[in-house]
């Protein structure tokens, strides 16, 4: 190992994390994670896009601790508890919350992240902000270094999401600047897995769900856009080096795999053996055209390297819908090829 490779701890046994967003599906696959490694977990969600059935993963461990609360009106009293780790996970993420939720959007990550701020330096914990992609817009360079500062439209529908994540960024360096608060920055990039909505209105549920249906795909625009897809469990194994780094600036995580949609929709008809045909609709204003992240930063301290292929994650992605239809009791979902 070079000398400026991080350690990462073996166990976390004694120590406290608090998760807000506990009930999405990163922040439960990370509270996961977290519990496993031996840590007491303090969740926190309002439900307003997270799932009460993802908390049901978490309650059989004794460390897992819940409490419902919207945490830019009501964080909940933590004055007698001590917390080392704090995980700033609890925004609304999918194109068509910007639609519905824009201004609990814009809360949740200004007076939102500000609650959870004002307890990491009370408390002396370490805070990691779950910046986005997002943050470099529609980018003009590619693949994005995190050295970009990004081509954002300040006031379109993506603004809502984009501007409050950049105010973020900007407000978690300001603790550290101002207050030395211990702080990093994660931008996540395109990520799927078990635990998403059916419904998430993102493209890798939206295709899942249709192929397994032998609904048509709905292909925005021509398809030529690309994304790169990481996996859950890679996501938070590129969030775990970044949270035990010693560097507050911001870290890229994801996949670098990259598709354009189109062929997105083509390997997900492939890998569920589905009938499904696509369907071309009109593509949404400020759509970035090419994402695909740099790893280089975060692979220059640590290890991490994405282990689940894109076939191999949609298989186990839609084995959850699957099992979720059959706990809703539809039966509309045909046999997939799994
Ligand atoms: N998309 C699509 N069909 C869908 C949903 C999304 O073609 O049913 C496209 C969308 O226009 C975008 C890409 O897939 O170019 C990724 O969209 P998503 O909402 O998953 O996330 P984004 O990266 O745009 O935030």
């Amino acid at each position: 190992m070079e000398n400026n490779m991080i350690q990462l701890p073996e166990s976390l046994d004694g120590k406290t994390i608090l998760v807000a967003g506990a009930a999405g599906f990163i922040p439960h696959t990370l509270s996961e994670f977290y519990l496993k490694l031996g840590a007491s977990v303090i969740g926190v969600d309002n439900f307003i896009t997270g799932s009460r059935s993802n908390l049901d993963k978490l309650y059989p461990y004794k460390k897992f601790e819940f409490f419902e609360a919207n945490i830019y009106e009501d964080l909940p009293d933590f004055k007698n508890r001590s917390i080392d780790y704090i995980f700033s996970l609890a925004s609304p993420a999918s194109p068509i919350d910007f639609e519905k939720i824009p201004l609990e959007i814009m809360r949740v990550n200004s007076e939102g992240t500000l609650n959870l701020l004002n307890l990491a330096r009370e408390k002396g914990a370490r805070f990691l902000e779950a910046s986005t992609s997002e943050v470099y817009g529609d980018p003009e360079i590619h693949p994005q270094t995190e050295d970009y500062f990004g081509h954002v439209n300040p006031i379109g529908p993506r603004s809502c999401y984009d501007e409050a994540k950049r105010y973020a960024e900007a407000l978690t360096m300001s603790y550290h600047r101002k207050y030395g608060v211990d702080t990093r920055i994660i931008r996540i990039f395109n990520t799927y897995g078990p635990g998403m909505r059916p419904n998430d209105g993102r493209v890798i549920p939206n295709f899942i769900n249709q192929a397994l249906t032998g609904q048509d795909i709905t292909v925005y625009g021509d398809g030529s856009q690309t994304r790169s897809f990481c996996y859950v469990t890679d996501l938070v194994n590129a969030i775990h080096n970044v949270m035990f780094s010693d560097d507050p600036t911001p870290f890229n995580v994801g996949n670098p795999d990259e598709y354009t949609i189109k062929e997105c929709a083509e390997e997900i008809i492939t890998f569920l053996g589905s009938t499904s045909r696509i369907k071309y609709l009109p593509i949404g204003e400020d759509d970035p055209k090419r994402r695909r992240p740099s790893l280089g930063k975060l692979q220059s301290i640590s290890n991490y390297k994405p282990q689940v292929s894109f076939r191999e994650g949609i298989q186990k992605t839609a084995a959850y819908f699957r099992d979720l239809a059959q706990i809703q009791g539809r039966n509309d979902f045909k046999q997939p090829n799994l």
